[in-house]
């Protein structure tokens, strides 16, 4: 049978996928293979299908990519159908695909405090904890209790926090591991307040984020003491344009596409804010966003 048939069995999957759709970017090729299984157990069971040859991409939101042009030679994995919720006393539990959005506002209706950021950050648990996301002085890594995996080789394994080296934007996970769970230990608080502050820090995004075009959020990690958006102001780069990509002039740590931008487009971007900073500063700044198929 073909991988195709098999990989039919628990989920769905598509051959040829264009991916600039499933970025919040808007820019990138086509995937080989898309597959979106139906559960963590059929996952489990497909795992072993797959050739150990091929190379497997886990997507969630796609809001902290830039892939290339030419797109992924292999297979992306979309965990969106592995979205379960669930909130115990004090602990919440969500699945790799729950929207980070919904499950900030179950912990503020539980009345449990430590996860309001996840209200302003686009995307999915899998690459919340993959990436550690934060904001506003809240991050993953401060009420992760422990990440469930599964390994290549079908192997599932729960690591607590302590078991995870979790630092700023950056997650260390086993090489190949997906993550199917995470656990949260969060705080009581009263439900009002939970809400309230996740409005606040809603409506500062929008004053301050180019959020009416597709972009990546951040496109550097801000230095120690200081800030991206500063540094590429000050040498002039903000609002420069490449192709149908531009620094953004109401943020300039922000990549947006006006439309139809390449990923070489961002790239070219990235590429002369990197070096322009380093020039006049002296600063390496380093990439956020994650360059799928392409290099700097
Ligand atoms: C407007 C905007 C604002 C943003 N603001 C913030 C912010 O304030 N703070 C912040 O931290 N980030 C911010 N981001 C970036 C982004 O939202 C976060 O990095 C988010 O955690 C990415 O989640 P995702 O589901 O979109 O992951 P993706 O972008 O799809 O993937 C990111 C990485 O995680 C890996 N991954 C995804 N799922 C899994 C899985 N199940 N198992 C293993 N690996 C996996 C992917 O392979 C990839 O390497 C912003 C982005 C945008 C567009």
């Amino acid at each position: 049978m073909s991988l195709y048939a098999d990989l039919s069995r628990f989920g769905n999957i598509d051959a040829d996928v264009a991916l600039a759709g499933r970025t919040t970017l808007g820019v990138g090729g086509h995937a080989a293979m898309l597959f979106r299984p139906n559960d963590e157990k059929s996952l489990a069971q497909a795992i072993f299908m797959i050739p150990e040859d091929t190379y497997i991409f886990p997507i969630g939101r796609g809001s902290n990519l830039l892939i290339a042009d030419s797109g992924i030679d292999g297979l992306v994995l979309d965990l969106s159908d592995l979205n379960t919720l669930e909130v115990s006393g004090n602990t919440l539990v969500a699945g790799a695909g729950a929207r980070m959005s919904k499950i900030a506002q179950l912990a503020a209706s539980a009345g449990l405090t430590g996860l309001e950021f996840m209200a302003t950050v686009p995307g999915d648990l899998g690459g919340g904890v993959a990436m550690n996301a934060g904001a506003f002085g809240q991050q993953v890594s401060d009420v992760l209790q422990s990440v469930t995996l599964l390994s290549r080789d079908g192997k599932v394994q729960t690591l607590s926090r302590n078991d995870l080296d979790m630092r700023y934007r950056y997650t260390a996970l086993p090489k190949d591991a997906l993550i199917l769970s995470a656990s949260f230990a969060l705080t009581e608080k009263n439900p009002e307040d939970v809400k309230q502050v996740m409005r606040e820090m809603r409506a500062k995004r929008s004053e301050t984020q180019p959020l009416a075009l597709p972009n990546c959020g951040s496109v550097f990690k801000n230095p120690e003491g200081d800030f991206a958006a500063r540094l590429i102001e000050s040498v002039g780069l903000k609002g420069k344009q490449i192709g149908n990509a531009n620094i953004s002039d109401k943020h300039a740590n922000f990549i947006v596409n006006q439309g139809g931008a390449s990923c070489l487009d961002v790239l070219q971007l990235i590429r002369l804010a990197k070096a322009e900073v380093k020039k006049q500063t002296g600063i390496d700044l380093e990439p956020e966003v994650k360059l799928v198929g392409c290099s700097l």
